[in-house]
């Protein structure tokens, strides 16, 4: 059994500001969902503005680059700059340029991940569509691989498909080749209740499946989305909270980098989600939880006036 996280209301606004410098806020299930605002969600990062607060906005989203990731913001009306906006696309290419990486990287990925690599003068190979022949075996015949690839990238790829799984597979049986994922979310929340849209996970899951190796991911709730601003920006942990709705990522980001957390409800998790955790013996379920929610950002902007 473990406590409930705290609801952040009118009564205990003020200690609950008074304890934070710094605000990381996750995107999509908290600021948007998709394409549409989270009625509010402006408000509160003005209002947390206007008190002084420094806002980070932090995206497992691998087809977003800091710039398109920033041009989204503000089309949806927040105030944005790209120092303060990271995706995982930008994660990957920081930490590629940290390990002095030379060779080329195979990519399954969009243009928000080559245009990061093309910033560091990355090279790579392999994004876009990738025909699968009639017969499958004619892959062995047609499939060339290029004896540059030192690195195997996966992130969001909307043409995922057999030849792109198994060139990937292919080039990581050499187990000098580094094999990197953006993230590893499973699906995406969408408004029909029917669907299941495939995340990055599902992709990463099977190039794993059929190389038999590994990959390590960058994403939340890899501490690296930390630390890049931490070290740019000498964050507190202590006094830095990052607001999430994704509980695996985003709270699980902030536990494993000592920050704060805040759950929003208006993304993957809900409050009966936090109450089976909390009353679960399994301290693994306890980890997941928040240490403050909120039900959503639409009423909380006009809370936060001083
Ligand atoms: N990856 C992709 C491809 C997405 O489209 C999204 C959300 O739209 C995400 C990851 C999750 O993003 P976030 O970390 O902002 O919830
Ligand atoms: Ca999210």
């Amino acid at each position: 059994m473990a406590s409930l996280p705290k609801l952040v209301d009118k009564s205990n606004i003020d200690s609950f500001l008074a304890g934070i410098d710094n605000v990381m806020t996750d995107c999509d299930g908290v600021l948007w969902r998709l394409d549409e605002l989270v009625e509010g969600a402006d408000t509160v990062l003005n209002n947390l503005r206007k008190l002084g607060k420094k806002i980070f906005y932090v995206t497992n989203n691998s087809t977003k680059s800091r710039e398109t990731l920033v041009q989204k913001c503000e089309s949806l009306g927040f105030i944005a700059d790209k120092g303060e906006a990271i995706s995982t696309s930008y994660i990957i290419a920081q930490h590629l340029k940290q390990i002095n990486f030379t060779k080329k990287v195979y990519v399954m990925g969009t243009t928000g991940l080559t245009s990061e690599l093309d910033l560091e003068n990355i090279k790579y190979t392999g994004p876009g569509p990738d025909p699968v022949p009639e017969n499958i075996f004619d892959l062995e015949k047609i499939i060339v691989l290029d004896p540059e690839v030192g690195c195997v990238v996966i992130g969001f790829d909307q043409h995922f498909n057999i030849t792109k799984i198994m060139k990937a597979a292919s080039y990581l049986i050499n187990t000098e080749c580094i094999f990197l994922a953006t993230n590893r979310d499973e699906r995406f929340p969408l408004r029909r209740t029917d669907l299941n849209f495939p995340g990055t996970g599902t992709f990463v899951n099977a190039v794993e499946t059929a190389s038999g190796r590994k990959a390590e991911s960058v994403g939340k709730p890899s501490p690296k989305m930390f630390t890049v601003l931490q070290e740019k920006f000498n964050l507190d942990p202590s006094r830095t909270i990052m607001i999430g709705d994704r509980c695996s990522t985003d709270i699980m980001l902030g536990k494993n980098c000592g920050l704060q957390t805040l759950g929003v409800l208006t993304g993957i998790n809900s409050l009966k989600d936090y109450e089976s955790w909390a009353a679960s013996d399994d301290p693994e379920l306890w980890k997941l939880l928040p240490d403050y929610y909120i039900p959503s950002f639409r009423r909380f902007g006009p809370i936060i006036t001083k």
